[in-house]
């Protein structure tokens, strides 16, 4: 199993934390020199906190557990497309890389939407690398919203 790989399992792990928790099943790892330094999920219910996504999540534990503002140097894994404020937030962390899974053609701002990183007023673009486990990815989600009707 690559690296890119197992970190994408963790993020699809904490996926499937957040579905248990009933909270939408998106999941994000940090990962900076090689090891993963903040993992997290969905947490808006749980905290009544429209921000706690998982990537904004994993971004604050990692920048508490590195003790630095910024993430110089870490890359980002989460399990679906990030949304416009998710995005913004992955470019002021100054995330290196972001791998995600599905793609959110109704939320996302990375390839979809209004494409973050393409925005003139974007100043740190992280390389991107998409449809990672996408279908796990999705089906997750899938599963979770049938098993909401
Ligand atoms: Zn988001």
């Amino acid at each position: 199993m690559t690296d890119t790989t197992r970190f994408m399992d963790s993020a699809l792990e904490e996926a499937r934390k957040a579905a248990a928790r009933g909270e939408v099943p998106i999941g994000a790892v940090v990962v900076l020199d090689g090891r993963i330094v903040a993992a997290a999920g969905n947490r808006t219910r749980e905290l009544n906190d429209i921000t706690a996504h998982a990537e904004i999540e994993a971004i604050r534990h990692a920048a508490a557990s590195v003790g630095t503002e910024r993430l110089t140097g870490a890359d980002l894994y989460v399990t679906l497309e990030p949304c416009t404020m998710c995005a913004a937030a992955i470019s002021f962390a100054r995330i290196r890389r972001l791998y995600y899974g599905a793609e959110d053609p109704k939320g996302g701002a990375v390839d979809s939407g209004v494409r973050f990183y393409a925005s003139p007023t974007c100043h740190h673009v992280p390389d991107v690398y998409s449809g990672l486990a996408e279908r796990e990815a999705a089906d997750i989600l899938r599963d979770f919203f049938a098993g909401k009707r």
